[in-house]
């Protein structure tokens, strides 16, 4: 491939289409239009023949990593398969031409479909009730800290702090600062688990709630929720659970159920709908009964048979978007949902755990493990072992590109040194898990055998190794002529 703009490929005269000659007069723009109208220079344009432009964003579409060319074993962020049929129900004129402005009565199908899905979500989470307004996680994490916060300022005090375990997301502690809270923080033991000492001798009534991403960020569940739900009811705060990582544990627990009072979901990770490259996203919150009023409003709600926009309860958060949240992303999942059913559902579950664990038992021996304990959905090695020759785990994620593999994520969670978090979601085949574990392990022999080989990667990507600070923190992104 050249690499080159569509505009450097424009060539005066060339054109895409020929129109037929005019059958009328010719009229000059200016009779017809306003001069404040009218552009003062032709627009600049690519003048290219129509097979060009085709073939120019073809190439370009496919220099990118994406989920439909292989395998994406992003750790935390669930990259997986977005069935087709996903994209089939959203296109759906009924949907795509919705206004949003349109009366309850003219869409009705919309808003039972939205009814639907906040219901299987709360069936699925044990919870009362769900908003699917939030349209991103950390959306999601804000919109549920302003109902925890309206729920203590109604009891007459909003308190001070919300506790995060060391092993939590880290939109975590930016939700809280958010929501006016202060975050304390607490280690986890040997097992990267919760250490509930520790949270005993922190949890205060000046403590508003603890958040706990569940599985965690190490891929463990956490066994002593029982507890630690005592520990932080007992003080009367709640229980939020970042559940982000929610197709670990689908149809196999219901957070309502052991003492969570209040979770987030991400649609675009659990169930299925696209997302990176900060497209719409959905992050649904769940409740307890206790917490039910506060929820942002409009809520769908359904009275004799009939669907509508409900607004006006005094104890609300109010609205945290724009009409009702991301709706066609909601249609994705509810598609999902439908397509897997009950059973279906459990059974991703134990799906993406089970490949997990094999992808796991593929490299624990060669790979160090940061906590040698059963995993569910995704696990966390270490790079600690091959960093005497000099070799990063930031090598090693590179090498992998030459290899033809999305990286997985790396340098998180924090409490690893040289982490590589690798999910490999439910989707993939034995096939593919043992060609990303091959890839890896002859890494590994690389670095023994030829370091600078793995320290000089990528070889054969379309770049090599960008300025990520520069990238990110002097964004330019218009090419100059
Ligand atoms: C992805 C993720 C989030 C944040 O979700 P966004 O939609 O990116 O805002 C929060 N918590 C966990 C555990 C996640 O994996």
């Amino acid at each position: 491939m050249d690499n080159k703009l569509i505009f450097e490929k424009s060539v005066a005269g060339r054109r895409g289409v020929s129109l037929p000659s005019f059958d009328v007069p010719e009229v000059d723009n200016s009779k017809l239009f306003s001069k404040a109208l009218l552009r003062k220079e032709a627009a600049r344009l690519p003048e290219v023949p129509e097979f060009e432009v085709v073939r120019h964003y073809t190439n370009l579409s496919s220099l990118n990593y994406h989920i439909d060319k292989g395998i994406y074993p992003l750790g935390s962020c669930t990259m997986k398969h977005n069935p087709k049929v996903n994209e089939r129900t959203a296109s759906l004129p009924g949907f795509t031409n919705l206004h949003p402005l349109a009366d309850d009565a003219d869409c009705q199908g919309a808003l039972e479909l939205i009814y639907n899905l906040e219901t299987s979500l709360a069936e699925l989470s044990g919870m009362a009730a769900v908003s699917s307004q939030p349209v991103a996680g950390a959306h999601g994490e804000l919109a549920a800290l302003m109902v925890i916060r309206a729920y203590h300022e109604k009891k007459g005090n909003a308190r001070k702090y919300v506790i995060i375990p060391d092993s939590a997301h880290g939109t975590n502690p930016a939700s809280v600062i958010r929501a006016g809270y202060e975050t304390i923080g607490i280690k986890s033991n040997a097992d990267g688990m919760i250490d509930v000492e520790d949270l005993k001798s922190h949890m205060t009534e000046e403590v508003a709630a603890i958040m706990i991403t569940n599985p965690n960020t190490l891929g463990v569940f956490e066994r002593d929720i029982a507890a630690i739900a005592e520990i932080v009811h007992g003080k009367g705060g709640l229980l939020y659970m970042d559940g982000a990582n929610f197709n670990a544990m689908m149809g196999l627990v219901k957070p309502g159920e052991i003492g969570f009072d209040v979770l987030h979901f991400n649609l675009h990770k659990t169930f299925s709908t696209p997302h990176g490259g900060g497209g719409p996203g959905s992050g649904p919150i769940g409740v307890v009964p206790s917490l039910v009023p506060f929820l942002p409003e409009p809520r769908v709600i359904k009275e004799n048979g009939k669907f509508s926009l409900k607004t006006g309860n005094a104890d609300s958060i109010g609205r945290v978007h724009s009409f009702y949240g991301n709706f066609l992303v909601m249609v994705r999942a509810y598609t999902y949902i439908l397509m897997l059913g009950r059973d279906g559902l459990r059974e991703a579950t134990e799906m993406a755990i089970i490949n997990a664990n094999y992808l796991l038992s593929r490299l624990k021996d060669k790979f160090q493990l940061a906590y040698d304990r059963p995993v569910l959905h995704e696990f966390v090695l270490t790079g600690t072992s091959f960093k005497a020759s000099g070799v990063k785990t930031l090598d090693l994620a590179k090498r992998l590109l030459d290899y033809g593999f999305y990286a997985p994520t790396i340098y998180f969670p924090l409490i690893v040194p040289e982490a590589i978090m690798i999910e490999p979601t439910e989707t993939e085949t034995k096939e593919e898990l043992d060609r990303l574990a091959d890839g890896l392990l002859t890494i590994l022999k690389e670095i023994e055998e030829n370091p600078e080989l793995v320290k000089e990667a990528p070889h054969n990507t379309p770049v090599r190794r960008l300025d990520e600070v520069k990238a990110a923190k002097d964004l330019d992104i218009r090419h100059k002529f």
